[in-house]
Parts: structure tokens; C-alpha cells; sequence
């Protein structure tokens, strides 16, 4: 048997405890910067392989960690996680929202291999329908309001199984793994901080996946690569004015209606780019306090897309332009803070066909017809795509296809699981032919 068999034979055997694994953190759903149960138990896998671990400062540069909740969420959260069996000595260095970690295989001379999996849940009320399987079957979340709904709690999984097929075979590979368990994908927030930390300056090759929807007459198992996924920017924005009596001295008051208002209207105004496609969109905006005050406190949460980095950059210069002019406009000021980020990214073509060779002819899993898929949303990979690029190494952002129940982001959001073991295969197969 060669090791390309081997992989496959130890992948198929998996297949169980991958579900099992998979089930267990969906039930276990914890959002963005709350992930201590599932950082403490993807750290003592990979510590009992033989994973050198980082954690806490070591994987995410603090202060660059955006969209972090307050202090006293990140404390009920972190206790509500070791009443549900988060291992304490490891679930304590993620203390605070430092989650995620990051497993490093050390295997000798030869190139450095990163793959990063994200692991955070989403803000959604899973659905408690009988038809609705993990409803059926015993592993809806059980932390309202928090639900794998993107499919994270496989991308882990997935990450684990690379983990023990690797670190079985370790005596065949000349190298470096990087395995990135990464926090806060969703709204764009982790990545960044984990690129600040230096990890990604050393990496020759770089692999991620996100399941996406098979058809059903699909045989393959993976698009190999991906491009022009959304540039896109995340902000709070406060306006701050001056209250006064509506009737008796309307003229005193800085309004922060009117700023808003005005602002509101005028970034859906942004001109076109020739360049490419734009989005943006205020998702929500609280204003004043009662029908007789001049408005002197609003907030807005808005978000910018652009499909490159440069054309965000557009509309990001715009949207603070009009912001900034909006509440000067009134008499009024405004804070903006940034809470999530994301660049566009391009998969390199030659670690595309270097995938697609191992699957086929190595592998024998079936790839999709197409190279690379179109993203339609936005994906905070990015940062880690661009950096390891920048220091002249390949990066790819894969499509795992598997059947859905729902699209992302549903509250009926389920997938088959029979694509783990396959996605598996797919890694842990592409960092044996890159390290062997
Ligand atoms: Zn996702």
C-alpha cells in the first residue's frame, strides 16, 4: 500500500469519529471570541499527537482583534464553557476572547504547509422542526442563539482528521504543518489579527476550505481553488449631538437625526466604480430619545464590499467622507470604529492543478470540471491568502462540496457528512504530496 492508500484507508476508517466530532462541537455552538470549549478541545487533540500548540497571544495579536464583545460577555461565556466540558487548563489560556489555536508539526527540512480551518458558530436561532436532523438525532445546539449554520463545526472537524492522518505519517514528511484553528470568521474579524502575529510569514504553501452546496447529479468532491470573493469593511458609527426641546428651542439642539438621515441617503448615493462591483449597506441605525427631544445619540452598524481591495477602498473613502461631512453638516460628531475586515483574494493556479492532480490520480476523488469558483460573499482567508503570497508562496481557498439542507446562514442549515472523510482526504493528501 503507498501512502496516498494509506491516507485513504486511515480517512475512510475516521469516518465515525469525524461525525461524532462534528456533532459534538454543532451542539456545543459557540460564536466568534467565545469558542473556549471548542479552542480547549482542538488543543488537546493536537497536544496528544505531538502538536506543538499556540495559543492565547501566540495565535491572535490582541489589540488587532476586531468586533471583540465586552468584558462581561466574554466572562459568561468563558464560564457557561466550562460548565459544558471545556478542558479548563487549556480553555484558561483562551481566556479573555484569545480563542483558537494553532498545532505545528515539525517534521524536519522542507517547506512549511498551512491550512487553516475556522471554527466559530453563527448568531442564529437553530430550528427546533422534528424534520430538522439535528433536531432528530440528538445535537441541535443547545446554546440559543448560537448555531452552526455555516458549516464551521465540519471545517474543524475536517481540520482535526488532517491533524491524526498527518501526525501518523510524520515519519514520512519533510517539513512543516501549520495547522490554524482560526476565531471570529463570521463578520470578518479573526484572520487579520492572526497575520499581524507573523504566522503566515513563513508559509510556502497555503490550503482552506468551505463546503458549499453539491448538486445533486455533482460526483465531485472539491472545487480546487477560488477567486474574487468580495473586499469588504465592517463599522460602528456614533453620532453624537446635542439634545434640546423640540418646541421650545428646536435651534439649540445639534441634530442627530438629521446627520444620520443624511448620511444614510447619501452613502446609498456612491457612485459606481468602472472597475468592478460595489455594495454597500446600513444594516441598522438607533437614533434619539423621545418624540419631543432633539435627537442627540445614534448608531449605526454599516458595512462597505468592493471586488477588489482597491475598489473597497473606494467606497471606504467615500463612506467616511460622507459620514465625517454629514455630522459637521448638523453640528454634530462622529466616532467610527472598524469591527471586521476582509481583502479580495485569487487562488495560484499551480497549487490548483497540484490539487487536482493528487485527487485524481492519487486520490481517486473526482474534481469539479471548473478550476475555481466564483465567491459571492466575503471571507477573511483573505489576509492570509495575500500574505502568504506576498512572501512569494502559493495559497488556495477550496470549495468542499457537499449536500445542504439549507444554504448558509438558515436556521435549517445541515449538511451530509459522508464529505468529511472525503475533505480529508483532499488535505491531508495535498500536504503529503507537497512534503514527501
Ligand atoms: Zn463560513
Amino acid at each position: 500500500m503507498n501512502m496516498y492508500e494509506q491516507i485513504i484507508k486511515a480517512a475512510e476508517e475516521m469516518q465515525p469519529e469525524l461525525v461524532a466530532c462534528r456533532r459534538d462541537f454543532h451542539k456545543y455552538a459557540e460564536k466568534g471570541w467565545f469558542e473556549y470549549r471548542t479552542t480547549s478541545i482542538i488543543a488537546k487533540f493536537l497536544d496528544d499527537l505531538g502538536y506543538e500548540i499556540l495559543m492565547g497571544d501566540q495565535v491572535c495579536k490582541r489589540d488587532a482583534r476586531m468586533g471583540v464583545p465586552p468584558q462581561n460577555e466574554l466572562d459568561a461565556q468563558y464560564q457557561r464553557a466550562l460548565k459544558q466540558g471545556a478542558i479548563p487548563q487549556y480553555a484558561e489560556r483562551a481566556k479573555d476572547g484569545m480563542t483558537g489555536v494553532i498545532g505545528i508539526l515539525h517534521c524536519g527540512k522542507g517547506p512549511t504547509v498551512a491550512m487553516r480551518f475556522d471554527i466559530d458558530a453563527l448568531g442564529v436561532f437553530e430550528s427546533d422542526e422534528p424534520d430538522h436532523r439535528p433536531m432528530q438525532e440528538g445535537f441541535r445546539s443547545v446554546n440559543e442563539g448560537f448555531m452552526h449554520a455555516c458549516g464551521h463545526d465540519g471545517h474543524a472537524t475536517i481540520g482535526l482528521g488532517v491533524a491524526k492522518i498527518l501526525a501518523g505519517i510524520r515519519a514520512s514528511l519533510h517539513g512543516t504543518v501549520k495547522l490554524i484553528f482560526q476565531p471570529a470568521e463570521e463578520s470578518v474579524r479573526g484572520a487579520k489579527s492572526i497575520v499581524e502575529n507573523g504566522i503566515l510569514d513563513d508559509v510556502d504553501y497555503f490550503l482552506g476550505p468551505h463546503n458549499t452546496d453539491k448538486p445533486l447529479d455533482e460526483p465531485a468532491v472539491v472545487i480546487p481553488g477560488s477567486y474574487g470573493s468580495l473586499a469588504t469593511a465592517k463599522y460602528d458609527v456614533n453620532f453624537h449631538g446635542l439634545s434640546a426641546h423640540a418646541g421650545g428651542s428646536p435651534e439649540l439642539g445639534h441634530n442627530v437625526m438629521l446627520a444620520a438621515a443624511t448620511a444614510v441617503l447619501n452613502i446609498y448615493a456612491i457612485p459606481r466604480h468602472s472597475g468592478g462591483m460595489t455594495r454597500v449597506n446600513v444594516g441598522t441605525l438607533k437614533a434619539g430619545s423621545g418624540r419631543n427631544v432633539i435627537a442627540d445619540e445614534a448608531v449605526m452598524e454599516i458595512e462597505v464590499r468592493g471586488e477588489t481591495t482597491e475598489i473597497n477602498n473606494y467606497v471606504m473613502d467615500y463612506t467616511m467622507n460622507i459620514l465625517k461631512n454629514a455630522a459637521q453638516m448638523h453640528g454634530c460628531t462622529v466616532d467610527i470604529k472598524l469591527v471586521g475586515a476582509a481583502s479580495s483574494q485569487t487562488s495560484d493556479m499551480g497549487l490548483v492543478k497540484r490539487v487536482r492532480r493528487v485527487c485524481e490520480e492519487e486520490l481517486h476523488l473526482p474534481v469539479s470540471a471548473n478550476d475555481t469558483a466564483r465567491n459571492a460573499g466575503s471571507e477573511d482567508i483573505s489576509y492570509m491568502m495575500n500574505r502568504v503570497q506576498e512572501v512569494g508562496g502559493q495559497a488556495t481557498f477550496m470549495r468542499t462540496l457537499t449536500h445542504r439542507a439549507a444554504p448558509g446562514h438558515n436556521r435549517r442549515y445541515d449538511f451530509d457528512e459522508t464529505y468529511l472523510k472525503q475533505a480529508v482526504k483532499v488535505f491531508a493528501g495535498t500536504a503529503y504530496d507537497i512534503l514527501k
